[in-house]
C-alpha cells in the first residue's frame, strides 16, 4: 500500500507492507498533517502561528507536543553556537526563496532581519514562549519534517505494520525490511547529478536518514549560488564548504536538525557537537563533490 500527499511544502510518501498496511498508511498521513497543523507558520490555527503573532506581546501558552520540539530545538542551538536557529524566519522573509524571481536582498534589510533574530531572544518558561523583541517568528523548516518522520514510523508500528518506508521531502525513515527480503536501500542523491542518480547507497532498517542539500532550493545571481540554508551569523546561505550532508540514526527529529546544522558549520565543527545529538553517521559531500563518512 502506498500514499503520496503534498505536506509542509513538499511531497510525503508512505509505504507500509503486510497485514493491515491500509490502515496503517491512512494513519501516518493524518499523523503528518496533525504535526503540519500544528507546526506551520503558515496556517493561521497553528501553535506556531499564534506564538509569532504575539509571543512578543505576552507569554503564549503552548501546545506541550510543541513545547517539547521547542526546547529540543534551543537546546540544539546552544550546542550548535547558533548554527541552527529556528528564529530564523524573518530572514527568510527577506530572501523569499520561494517566490518566482528571488533576488539578493540589501545589505540593510539582511541586517534589519537579522536584528531580529536570534535563538537567545527566545524565552521557553513554564509551557509558554514569549520573544524579547518584536517582529521576531519561528520556521521549524530544519526540524520538523524529521520529527514527523518519527511521529509516523510509531503510528505504523502501532498498526502492527513492521516494514515500511517514509519519505518526507527526502526525510526517510525505513521500517523492518523491503519487499526483497533485506534491509532497505536508500539512494544519497549526487548534488551535481540529474535527480535519481546515487553517488552513494546506504542500508538501514528501523533507522532514518536525512540530507540537507544546497542544490535542493536555490537560485543564482550574478555567477553566484544561493540556496536556503542561511548562516545565522552573516544572514547569507551557509557556505562551509558543503553541498550536501547526509545523517543516519534512529530519530528522524535528531537527524534532521543535525543535517542542517551540519551543513552550516562544515564537518570538522560539526564533529565537535556530534555526541550531543542522537545520531549515528554522517555523510558529508564537498563542494567537488568528493565525499566522506563520519
Ligand atoms: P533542511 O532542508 O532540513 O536543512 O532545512 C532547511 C530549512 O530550514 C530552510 O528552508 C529554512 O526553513 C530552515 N533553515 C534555514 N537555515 C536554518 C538554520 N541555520 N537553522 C535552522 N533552520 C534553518
Ligand atoms: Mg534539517
Amino acid at each position: 500500500m502506498s500514499r503520496t500527499v503534498m505536506v509542509m511544502d513538499t511531497v510525503a510518501t508512505i509505504e507500509c507492507y503486510g497485514d493491515n498496511a491500509k490502515e496503517a498508511c491512512d494513519k501516518a498521513i493524518s499523523e503528518i498533517q496533525r504535526i503540519e497543523l500544528l507546526f506551520s507558520p503558515w496556517i493561521e490555527t497553528s501553535e506556531i502561528y499564534k506564538i509569532n503573532k504575539t509571543a512578543h506581546l505576552s507569554p503564549v501558552k503552548t501546545d506541550p507536543e510543541v513545547f517539547k520540539v521547542l526546547e529540543r530545538c534551543i537546546e540544539v542551538s546552544e550546542i550548535t553556537g547558533g548554527a541552527f536557529d529556528i528564529t530564523l524566519k524573518p530572514l527568510k522573509d527577506v530572501w523569499n526563496m520561494k517566490s518566482e524571481s528571488p533576488k539578493v536582498p540589501s545589505k540593510e534589510e539582511i541586517d534589519e532581519a537579522l536584528s531580529i533574530c536570534g535563538y537567545e531572544n527566545l524565552v521557553l518558561k513554564d509551557g509558554c514562549v514569549s520573544f524579547k523583541k518584536e517582529g521576531m517568528a519561528l520556521d521549524l523548516g530544519g526540524a520538523v519534517k524529521g520529527y514527523a518522520a518519527d511521529r509516523a514510523a510509531e503510528v505504523i508500528k502501532k498498526a502492527g505494520v513492521k516494514n515500511a518506508l517514509i519519505d518526507i521531502g527526502g526525510n526517510v525513515y525505513a521500517l523492518g525490511e523491503s519487499p526483497k527480503k533485506r534491509e532497505w536501500k536508500i539512494g544519497l542523491q549526487h548534488p551535481a547529478k540529474d535527480r535519481g542518480e546515487y553517488f552513494e547507497t546506504i542500508e538501514l532498517s528501523d533507522k532514518t536518514c536525512v540530507t540537507s542539500g544546497s542544490y535542493e532550493r536555490y537560485f543564482e545571481q550574478d555567477g553566484k549560488v544561493y540556496h536556503h540554508i542561511m548562516d545565522p551569523k552573516t544572514g547569507y546561505s551557509a557556505d562551509s564548504g558543503l553541498v550536501s550532508v547526509s545523517v543516519v540514526g534512529k530519530s528522524s527529529f535528531e537527524a534532521d536538525m543535525a543535517s542542517t546544522a551540519a551543513f552550516v558549520m562544515g564537518q570538522e565543527k560539526f564533529l565537535e557537537v556530534k555526541d550531543d545529538f542522537d545520531i549515528e553517521t554522517f555523510i558529508a559531500v564537498d563542494k567537488t563533490n568528493n565525499w566522506k563518512r563520519y
